[in-house]
């Protein structure tokens, strides 16, 4: 068995509420706005991860080998509760969080997320606008849960499936989990009412590309938009390698040679995904280049690990202790002022320096793994 991945974990340094009163939100975001990193970044996005456990064992993320039945997953006392999850997360919407997407792991596991998701759809900007939900599954239990899903306020939906052929797909999850099945949870969210349900289709050269066409013949004109996610580094353990890589521009010229494509803008300044559309306007697809373009000029994501720690960039290898601070009777203020204390010292920028660090990881630099930090 390959070792887990100690992340370091960065204790706190309490400023101890330095410069704020009790309306902490309306204090930090004026006069001068939202608290800047090294890099002007904003701080926009949360990531929280629900579990660090799956039921699949996608060979790019959870390698059956490293995540076997010996494999050290948290206890249930590590994980944050649903009130430390929703405690953070309004904490978080009062500095400029205005998007928050569940993830893990298999989000779908953490018994009775549905009551986590209604207790975090109540949360809104300090501007009185909802925050915008959302959740990234593998989509294996979605047909049992997507009612309870969409009652308890989720607003959109995210679902993940590398192709349509089964035999690929079920070497691909090394579950043997079946084509199907993801299909028919997608229709299962879809009959509940879920719109511009997102599948995520991650590429790998030689695996899967060969089914970039197809899932796009497949889902053009559905109303679900694909995305092409570039096979990342992430991670220690899945045997990432360059050439596994097929580079975003040449998916689109995959599918534009069949069915002609134009780009359109993004959504909003900071989104991941570059945007295309079909010429014949039966919908858009996505890709996501985090290796061969890399967005980290404007990333502004922030994630809380299953067991609270939060991490600045999908690739680091230190966290920073927000369990601790929940669980020693610190203050909504005490806790905001050290997010942004850490924010505004955040330098990461991984995905523009990948070449050194992939060269630091045979010296035992070791990033952690996107299934405890949230993918
Ligand atoms: N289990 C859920 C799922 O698969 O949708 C949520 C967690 S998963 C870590 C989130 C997303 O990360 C999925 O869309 C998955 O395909 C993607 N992902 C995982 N490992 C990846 C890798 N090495 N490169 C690119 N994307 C990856
Ligand atoms: Fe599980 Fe999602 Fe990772 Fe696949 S990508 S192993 S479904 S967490
Ligand atoms: Fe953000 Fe890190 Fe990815 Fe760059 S590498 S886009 S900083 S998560």
């Amino acid at each position: 068995m390959v070792e887990k991945v100690n992340p370091k974990v960065i204790p706190i340094r309490i400023d101890e509420g330095k410069g704020l009163t009790p309306s902490v939100g309306a204090q930090l975001l004026a006069p001068h706005g939202q608290t800047l990193d090294k890099r002007g970044r904003t701080l926009h996005d949360l990531r929280i991860s629900v579990t660090d456990r799956c039921n699949f064992r996608c060979t790019y993320c959870m390698p059956k080998e490293v995540f076997d039945h010996n494999y050290p997953y948290l206890a249930h006392q590590e994980l944050l509760s649903f009130e430390e999850i929703t405690r953070l997360a309004t904490i978080f919407s009062t500095l400029g969080v205005e998007k928050i997407r569940l993830t893990g792991g298999e989000p779908l596991l953490r018994k009775n997320l549905e009551v986590l998701i209604e207790m975090l759809a109540k949360l809104s900007t300090p501007q009185g606008v909802p925050l915008d939900l959302t959740l990234t599954t593998n989509g294996s239990i979605l047909r049992k849960k997507a009612a309870a899903l969409k009652a308890a306020g989720l607003q959109r939906l995210t679902v993940s499936l590398d192709g349509l052929d089964d035999a690929v797909f079920r070497k691909m999850n090394d579950v043997d989990f079946p084509v199907a099945d993801v299909l028919d949870g997608i229709a299962a969210a879809q009959e509940v009412g879920f719109e511009n349900i997102k599948v995520n289709m991650v590429v790998k050269k030689g695996t899967n590309d060969h089914e970039i066409v197809a899932m796009a013949k497949h889902f053009k004109g559905s109303g679900v938009i694909l995305r092409f996610i570039e096979f990342m580094d992430v991670g220690s353990s899945n045997g990432w390698n360059m050439a596994e890589v097929l580079p975003s521009k040449e998916v689109i010229a995959k599918i534009h040679a069949v069915f002609p494509l134009e780009p359109i803008d993004a959504n909003y300044s900071g989104e991941v995904a570059q945007r295309w559309r079909y010429v014949d306007g039966s919908g858009e697809i996505g890709v996501i280049s985090s290796v061969t373009q890399t967005f980290c000029h404007e990333c502004s994501r922030a994630r809380i690990s299953t067991d609270g720690q939060m991490y600045l960039c999908l690739f680091a290898n230190e966290g920073f202790d927000f369990k601790t601070m929940l669980r020693s009777g610190k203050s909504d203020l005490e806790i905001a002022n050290a997010i942004m204390n850490t924010w505004s010292v955040r330098d990461d920028h991984y995905s523009e320096i990948r070449g050194s660090h992939t060269a630091n990881l045979s010296t035992g630099s070791r990033k952690v793994e996107m299934s405890y930090i949230g993918g």
